[in-house]
Order: C-alpha cells, then sequence, then structure tokens
C-alpha cells in the first residue's frame, strides 16, 4: 500500500506523483504511474471519482471509448476506478487541492482542503475545476449533512424500509426514485418543473408509487429529531402553501458546479480556464508539473476521454523523469511490466 511509506525528517510523507482530480483522465494517470512503479496520490474534491462522468452524465452512453462498442459512463468509472486502484495508490476523495507552490528543495506543497500534501511532481487533471454538488439552500440542511442529507446515494440497502425524499428532475434524482420505490417504505420526490430524465424512465416513475410533488414544489426546511438525524422534509407548492412529511433519508440531485477557482492564481499561463502546456511532454511551466486532460491547453486539443488518456501516459512518463533523471522515459508495454511484476511478486511469496 503506497499510503504508509513514512514521512522525512521534515515530517512530510512525500509521494513520487500526485494527480489532482479522479476523472477519467486522472485515474488513467493513477494507473500508469502504479505501473511505473510511483508511490502515487490522487486527490479529488467529489466524494465519488469519476469526474464529469460522475457529476454530469452517469446514465449516458458514451461511445468512443477504445475497447467499449458502446458503455454507461458509470459502468466505464467502475472499470476506470477498479483500473486506477490496482497498484494501490492514496486516494482522498472529498478533498479540494487549494494551493501548489514548491519549496526551496524541489518538493512541491499542495495544500488541500484536509491539511498538506507533498510531492516530487505533480499531474493537474483537474477538467473544468473541481465538483461540487449543488446545495438546497433550506434551513437545516447544512447541518443534517450526513445525517440523513445525501448528495451521492451509494447503496440502495442503506434506503431499505425508509421513507425518502429526493428533490431533483434529472436522471440521478428520477433513476433513484424508481430505484429506491420498491425498497423504501415510501419515496416523496419534489421537483420545481418538468423532468428532464430519460423518457422510459420518467414513464416508470409515473407508473410507480411515487409520491410526486410536481411543478412548482420547493423544499422549504427540514428537521432534526431527537437523535440529531432527519426526521422530517417542509416543502412548499407554487401556491406557497407548506406541508411537512417525516423522513429518514432525503437525496439532493439538483446538480453540480465546478470551479476551476484556485487553480488559477498558482501561476500557470492559461488559455480559456485551461493550463497551456508543452505538446510533447504534457509539462507547464513550472518544473515537476504536468497537467493532462480537459484542463490541459494547446493547439488543436480535442476534449475527449481517449485523448485525456494519451496526455495521462505521456504526464506519468515525463514526471517519472523529473523525480528519476535516471529512469527509461519508454518503460515498455503492460503486458511485460505486469507479467514480470507478477513473476517478482510471486518469487517473494
Ligand atoms: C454531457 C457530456 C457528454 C460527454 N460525452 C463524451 C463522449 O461521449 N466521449 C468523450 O470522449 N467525451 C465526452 N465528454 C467529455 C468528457 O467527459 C471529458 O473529456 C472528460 O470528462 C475529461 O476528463 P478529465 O478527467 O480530464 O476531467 P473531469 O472529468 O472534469 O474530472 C476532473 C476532476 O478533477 C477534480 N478537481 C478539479 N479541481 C480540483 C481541485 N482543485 N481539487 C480537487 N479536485 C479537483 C474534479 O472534482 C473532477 O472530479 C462529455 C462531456 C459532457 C459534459
Amino acid at each position: 500500500m503506497t499510503e504508509h511509506a513514512g514521512a522525512d525528517p521534515q515530517g512530510r510523507d512525500i509521494f513520487d506523483i500526485t494527480i489532482i482530480g479522479a476523472g477519467p483522465t486522472g485515474l488513467f494517470a493513477a494507473f500508469y504511474a502504479g505501473l511505473r512503479g510511483a508511490r502515487t496520490q490522487v486527490i479529488d474534491a467529489l466524494e465519488e471519482t469519476g469526474g464529469a462522468l460522475t457529476a454530469i452524465y452517469p446514465e449516458k452512453y458514451i461511445y468512443d471509448v477504445i475497447g467499449f462498442p458502446r458503455v454507461l459512463a458509470k459502468d466505464f468509472v467502475a472499470n476506470c476506478d477498479q483500473q486506477a486502484r490496482r497498484n494501490e495508490p492514496a486516494i482522498r476523495l472529498k478533498e479540494q487541492v487549494l494551493e501548489l507552490e514548491k519549496g526551496d528543495d524541489g518538493i512541491l506543497r499542495l495544500g488541500t482542503s484536509n491539511g498538506d500534501r507533498w510531492s516530487k511532481s505533480v499531474i493537474i487533471c483537474a477538467g473544468v475545476g473541481a465538483f461540487e454538488p449543488k446545495r438546497v439552500d433550506a434551513p437545516g440542511i447544512a447541518e443534517l449533512e450526513g445525517k440523513g442529507i445525501h448528495y451521492f446515494a451509494k447503496r440502495v440497502e442503506d434506503f431499505r424500509g425508509r421513507r425518502v425524499v429526493i428533490v431533483g428532475g434529472g436522471d440521478s434524482a428520477v433513476d433513484w426514485a424508481v430505484t429506491l420505490e420498491p425498497v423504501a417504505e415510501s419515496v416523496t420526490l419534489i421537483h420545481r418543473s418538468k423532468f428532464r430524465a430519460h423518457e422510459a424512465t420518467v414513464e416508470e416513475l409515473h407508473r410507480s408509487s411515487v409520491d410526486l410533488r410536481y411543478p412548482g414544489y420547493e423544499t422549504t426546511a427540514v428537521h432534526a429529531g431527537d437523535d440529531g438525524r432527519l426526521a422530517g422534509v417542509s416543502f412548499k407548492n407554487a401556491d406557497g402553501d407548506v406541508t411537512t412529511i417525516p423522513a429518514d433519508e432525503m437525496i439532493v440531485a439538483i446538480g453540480f458546479v465546478a470551479d476551476l477557482g484556485p487553480l488559477k492564481t498558482w501561476g500557470f499561463e492559461l488559455q480559456r480556464n485551461q493550463i497551456v502546456v508543452d505538446k510533447v511532454t504534457m509539462a507547464t511551466e513550472i518544473a515537476g508539473v504536468f497537467a493532462a486532460g480537459d484542463v490541459a491547453a494547446y493547439p488543436a486539443k480535442f476534449k475527449l476521454i481517449a485523448t485525456g488518456a494519451a496526455e495521462a501516459v505521456t504526464a506519468v512518463y515525463h514526471a517519472v523523469i523529473h523525480y528519476d533523471p535516471k529512469a527509461r522515459l519508454d518503460a515498455g508495454h503492460s503486458t511485460t511490466i505486469m507479467e514480470k511484476k507478477e513473476k517478482a511478486g510471486a518469487a517473494a511469496e
């Protein structure tokens, strides 16, 4: 496990490669960094890996990634995640990188929402910036986050026998409503306007027993019970009449916002919210810092998953050369590298 290699005399736990962003580019970079034997950490502001695919279009089909004639974005992310974890990088989710600076000894300090991280090289795979779920502006919500209020629903079983309120009208909200209806005690869906989800799922929703409160409905407050968890939700209709219902769980699925924010202040040359890189090496203006994927700018750039993957490989190879100038730039094929690793592992057992 790369997480516990110990700290240097100054108390810094220094990784070889730190990847900012766990979208498809960052995940592939993490896999390749592991393949090259780099001690790697990946940091993402989101609670889940997958970047734009998770935040914006988990239910859409992708047709142009190598090896998949057609694949749901969320299924593709699950595969990318599994591949990325193969060499056990440290994956730090719900952590935003706010600062990047280089010390006199060339080690990079990343100031994050959870404290400082240290690295010999950094690959920025930040897409359009750090994704954050959009929050409902209603009294009580912030206090009950993690105590019944969810921005990512993960396991259906967590909702079995529970009274569930879902807020939103896109794919994610409607999918969760129809998925949870057979297992939850009750499901209420609150939405301001028309549903924007797949037609077939919306039809399924209308056939289900989900209590639909739309259009014109908005959450006005959430209430805690004696145990400090969510106990009730109040909402109003278009006429302003307020109803309060008991609820154990509330899933807020009203989308995400992205913020490139802090990255703009790190001293890179920017071109329309992208970091200008050298196309041959993916190097930025700061030595040891590379960028790949949607965030990287060079002439005739295509913002695609496939191009991000190729850029990730280039960035990893040059990051390795940065912290280990004696290493070979091209270490060969994964078939050979993995064969060698597996043989070495078997010999050690
Ligand atoms: C609706 C839609 C459909 C698409 N369909 C296709 C398609 O069919 N085929 C295709 O090839 N491409 C498609 N794309 C484009 C594709 O999604 C992007 O090219 C891809 O997501 C880029 O991946 P990435 O990893 O570079 O960035 P992202 O997926 O944007 O991931 C960046 C990650 O970095 C994190 N991050 C950013 N800043 C920070 C920070 N400071 N600290 C911590 N974390 C940070 C973010 O939270 C995010 O998770 C589509 C895009 C959209 C919006």
